[in-house]
């Protein structure tokens, strides 16, 4: 058994918030574990809480036309949200739901180590940069940023759901979404070591003495 799927076992029985009192069952995440990029959505609703697996509703299957826009399906990416369970209702998360779930979401990107992770919606885009800004303000720029011990570029992105409601905002995260194919070519920079008391040579100078030119 991989250590994702391992993982994932252990965190079918979480009982560290509310929401195991009222959850069909845990919603892990799906999709490719050795993948470059990693979409993180915001919790489980309705029918992902029946079935399993993220995104399987209105909103999963506009990502799913999302995906297909930029020739890739959810088989190649992976899938997770920032809670695995259902807040009843489909209401908001709660602070401390958020609190309580975000450790299983921090491994399970160390264990996937995705190089670009796409926020979905104001909850992932706001845990995963640690700062405050909405996705108004946000989509569409990709940050750097440390996850799960690795340097990954995060690209927040409007929530599919919001663009069933509002068709204009199809548009905006269909021209977000274009962007992504560049974002997975792209290097991003390790980052900076703590105490460096020589100054990191320049990649393509250590790719040289590495014999690789
Ligand atoms: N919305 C989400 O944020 N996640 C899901 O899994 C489904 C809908």
């Amino acid at each position: 058994m991989s250590e994702l799927a391992a993982f994932a076992s252990k965190v079918a029985g979480c009982t560290r918030c509310r929401l195991a009192e009222t959850r069909t069952q845990v919603v892990f995440g799906v999709g490719d574990p050795d993948s470059d990029l990693m979409f993180v959505g915001e919790a489980p609703g309705f029918h992902e809480d029946k079935q399993g697996y993220p995104f399987v509703g209105q909103a999963g299957k506009l990502l799913d036309k999302l995906l297909m826009g930029i020739g890739l399906d959810r088989s190649r990416v992976y899938i997770a949200n920032v809670l695995k369970c259902r807040p009843p209702g489909n209401r908001d998360p709660a602070p401390d739901e958020i609190e309580a779930c975000e450790s299983h979401l921090f491994r399970q990107i160390e264990l996937i180590r995705p190089r670009v992770v796409g926020t979905l919606g104001n909850f992932a885009t706001k845990l995963l940069s640690g700062k405050p800004a909405g996705i108004t303000r946000v989509h569409g720029v990709e940050q750097e940023v440390t996850l799960g011990g690795s340097r990954v570029l995060l690209y927040p992105l409007y929530h599919p759901a919001a663009a069933l409601y509002t068709p204009a905002m199809l548009q905006v995260l269909e021209q977000d979404f274009a962007r992504l194919p560049d974002l997975l070519g792209r290097e991003v920079e390790p980052p900076a070591p703590l105490l460096s008391p020589v100054a990191p040579e320049p990649a393509q100078a250590q790719a040289v003495q590495l014999g690789l030119f």
